[in-house]
């Protein structure tokens, strides 16, 4: 094992920084032996501050309507393949209620860009939310909006925001999306939900076509310097129906890595095992906790609309609509040694306050 990267990796530990030429070699030149060694530490910071309870956030994907055209995206609006869903506010609420019962304290509202849901109908629905279940956070993660929009939302209840900066790097933002989006305005916003107060969360896909371990790079600076309460990633997974269909997916091992990495340089934030993490592998979600994650977010959609948001191909479609499956869940967790716990799950990382 190289002593430079070990030493890079202590380092981190110690300062919670790199530069971006040591973060670019310490990515670059990762090897199965050096990432043991990161997860030792990334696990023992994860257990430092959240023990080895695991979180769990109910994800309704509520409507799959977009007016972005994202090219990695399976449910971009120029993909005429897709049957188009939304849920009604009754339809939200129910699944809501559902969750509850299965111990769900988080809910998260995501979806398309979809002008259907405008401010009014989206503070109806969060207020709603609230009222059904006060000891409950609410995460929106529904793209770009004005901040005064952002803000309303805010006011009507919500708690938090996902909103991936998907890559900081404005070249390789411009190659993985339409000349109408653009990685300014997108950081822009995750400025705006943090001076609103929400507790924000933001990440990057691994291994989006394109990207190299300077990309990556520049997340990690990205991310220490907006210092959010969560950070989503999951790899790259190809869709048959967009630009991106014959890409090849994100490495399994690239992703762990990612995850170590940020355990280590906020060793107090939120992070999901993604999804996408237990798309490309059997068991890939359990390996993110062993990497130092600490949340899961199962799908709390009706099964009929499940398949319809389609992001990627294979997307795994199990949700936890009964208490059998909130257990095989806990069983998952508990057979490598961990803990789904029936909690809000707030951050530690309160930088906002
Ligand atoms: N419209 C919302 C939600 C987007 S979907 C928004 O703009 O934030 C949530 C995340 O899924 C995206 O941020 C993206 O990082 C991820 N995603 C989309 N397509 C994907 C793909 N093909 N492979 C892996 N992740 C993907």
């Amino acid at each position: 094992m190289s002593a430079h990267l070990t030493g890079l990796i202590d380092k981190l530990h110690t300062d919670r920084s790199l530069d971006k030429a040591e973060w670019a070699a310490l990515i670059a030149g990762r090897t199965p032996e050096l990432a043991e060694y990161l997860f030792a530490l990334s696990r023992k910071e994860r257990q430092r501050y959240y023990g080895r309870d695991v979180y769990i956030r109910g994800l309704i994907e509520f409507t799959n309507y977009c007016k972005n055209d994202c090219f990695y995206c399976g449910i971009r609006k120029s993909n005429w393949n897709v049957h188009r869903y939304r849920l009604t506010e009754e339809e939200i609420l129910s699944c809501c209620q559902a969750g509850y019962a299965l111990g769900f304290r988080t809910f998260v509202l995501q979806g398309g860009e979809d002008g259907y849901f405008t401010d009014a109908r989206m503070v109806h629905i969060i207020r709603a939310i609230k009222e059904l279940c006060p000891n409950c956070a609410l995460t929106l993660s529904i793209g770009e909006k004005p901040y005064d929009s952002y803000k309303a939302y805010f006011d009507a209840g919500a708690d938090r925001y996902l909103l991936r900066h998907e890559t900081y790097d404005p070249c390789h933002y411009k190659a993985l999306h339409p000349p109408s989006l653009s990685a300014s305005v997108r950081q822009q916003c995750l400025w705006d939900l943090k001076d609103i107060g929400y507790q924000v969360g933001t990440g990057f896909m691994v291994g989006s076509p394109g990207q190299t371990p300077e990309h990556l790079a520049g997340d990690m600076i990205f991310i220490r310097q907006l210092d959010p309460q969560m950070v989503g990633i999951g790899p790259f997974i190809p869709h048959h129906d967009t630009p991106f269909a014959r890409e090849k997916a994100g490495a399994l091992d690239l992703t762990l890595f990612m995850l170590g990495l940020l355990r280590l340089m906020l060793p107090r934030i939120l992070l999901p095992a993604t999804t996408a993490l237990g798309t490309i592998v059997d068991g890939g979600r359990e390996l993110g906790i062993l990497a130092g994650a600490n949340v899961v977010m199962p799908n709390l959609s009706p099964s009929d609309v499940r398949k319809d948001y389609n992001l990627y191909d294979n997307k795994l479609y199990t949700g936890i609509e009964s208490a059998e499956r909130r257990k095989g869940l806990e069983d998952r967790m508990a057979a490598i040694g961990y803990k789904v716990v029936t909690a809000r799950g707030d951050s530690l990382n309160t930088s906002n306050e």
